[in-house]
């Protein structure tokens, strides 16, 4: 990321002189990588030889549109410390546009030059990985770079969790005040805030004087907001105000395109071939392709083996058949396991706890938790709105029978085969 935008100046016997596009870049990798490239120039030149920075701003004009398609967006030009909530990784720059992904990130893209003007409220969705974090964050530090007002970035745990306390401690007052106050609202996973009636209530009032005011907002969730089953309906139809984006999983060319980024970035020499081998295994999200960049980085390093297709198909064969690569939702997996069970799905969320109902129930939560990547909390609520307590609980339950009860672990491999190959059809 920092290399790509270095060119080189010119230099004399004592020094060498590189450009970078603002004195953002300039103190970024003066701090970082000064010492290091000195270090190398002694080594290859046996004289010591002094590094130099010259500011240039590149050729994009600073209010161009943002280039389309995986291309990157926004310069940094300020010198700042970064903002307290916020990765500063986290930027428009990184973010590889796609046609999955084109109309989020031109649309957060937007706001982040324009807070509070056109798109207000803006609610991003889509699966996990997709990168709603990195585009909500990018708003943050796009607006927070800019210059003025103030962020809050909050993920919606945090503000529940700081709801509550403030309430314990008698700091409500403080708490509006610190969320009716600000420029630019970021609230990430609002999915979160489902059968939490009371921080719906708080956040329905921040909503509305913030949207009074004209203050942008932009909130994130893992679903389109109609299908939260637990919010109060006037904080949905907040939500649903304004504009809704969808992230989709990216396609091949996306994915190679990120993933050919993110190899640049690490600067480490992995054939094209791996990279397409990658890509056409993993097609769920990034941050799966993420996890398998580093798992053959790590492997690479550790047995010092160059990263060949050989090395990647033999360590990652078990990301390449992994069934959380697919898309197996919870209502699949209650629906295969009541009718095992000669039950209906209804029964597994339902409230009854007879021996016959509960147990089976169990088997579904353990199997959901096996096979997808949802938290205790997230399966809970699928469950007919219980405590992710007893999620865990009926997984341990799952888990302890199987070493006691010979029949069992047959039995979930015969549910798990049956969903994989429901879902393979569908
Ligand atoms: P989410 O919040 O939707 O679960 P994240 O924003 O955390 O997803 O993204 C997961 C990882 O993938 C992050 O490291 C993020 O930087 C990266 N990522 C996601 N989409 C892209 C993209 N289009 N280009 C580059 N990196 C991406
Ligand atoms: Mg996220």
């Amino acid at each position: 990321m920092w290399f790509d935008n270095l060119g080189y100046e010119g230099s004399d016997a004592a020094s060498l002189t590189i450009h970078v596009p603002s004195s953002f870049y300039r103190d970024q990798v003066q701090q970082r990588y000064s010492p290091r490239i000195e270090h190398k120039l002694k080594e290859l030149s046996g004289n010591p030889i002094a590094v130099e920075f010259i500011v240039k701003p590149s050729e994009l004009p600073v209010d161009a549109p943002p280039p389309k398609k995986q291309q990157v967006a926004v310069r940094q030009e300020k010198i700042k410390p970064p903002h307290p909530q916020l990765r500063s990784d986290y930027i428009f720059e990184n973010f590889v546009i796609g046609v999955n992904n084109s109309f989020a990130a031109n649309a957060a893209y937007a706001i982040g030059r324009n807070p509070g003007t056109a798109y207000n409220p803006c609610l991003i969705y889509g699966g996990v990985g997709l990168g709603k974090t990195h585009l909500i964050q990018s708003i943050g530090n796009t607006v927070f770079l800019g210059g003025s007002g103030r962020i809050v970035y909050v993920t919606a745990e945090t503000f529940t969790n700081e709801f509550i306390q403030s309430i314990k401690n008698k700091t409500n007052h403080q708490f509006k005040n610190k969320y009716r106050s600000v420029d630019v609202l970021l609230v990430d996973d609002i999915h979160f805030l489902q059968n939490k009636t009371e921080t719906q209530e708080e956040l329905f009032h921040t909503f509305n004087a913030l949207y009074d005011a004209n203050k942008q907002m932009v909130f994130t969730c893992d679903r389109p907001v109609a299908e939260l089953k637990h919010l109060t309906d006037r904080l949905r139809s907040r939500f649903e105000r304004g504009l809704n984006v969808d992230l989709q999983p990216p396609d091949f060319e996306t994915r190679f395109a990120i993933m050919k980024r993110k190899v640049e970035e690490k600067n480490i020499p992995i054939p094209d071939e791996v990279i397409d081998l990658v890509c056409r295994n993993i097609t769920t999200n990034v941050r799966d392709l993420e996890a398998s960049l580093t798992k053959l980085i790590a492997y690479s390093d550790l047995v010092d083996k160059e990263i060949s297709v050989e090395v990647a198909q033999q360590q990652l064969r078990d990301v390449f058949s992994n069934p959380r690569q697919s898309n197996i939702t919870i209502e699949m997996i209650q629906r295969v396991v009541a009718d095992y069970f000669a039950l209906s799905a209804g029964d597994l969320k339902g409230k009854k706890r007879t021996k016959a109902i509960a147990f089976p129930r169990q088997v579904a939560m353990f199997i959901v938790r096996d096979l997808t990547e949802y938290s205790t909390t997230e399966v809970g609520l699928e469950f007919g709105g219980r405590d992710h307590t007893t999620v865990m609980h009926a997984c341990q339950r799952v888990e302890s029978r199987m070493k006691t009860d010979p029949t069992l672990e047959p039995t979930v491999n015969h549910l798990v085969r049956t969903i994989k190959e429901n879902n393979a059809k569908a």
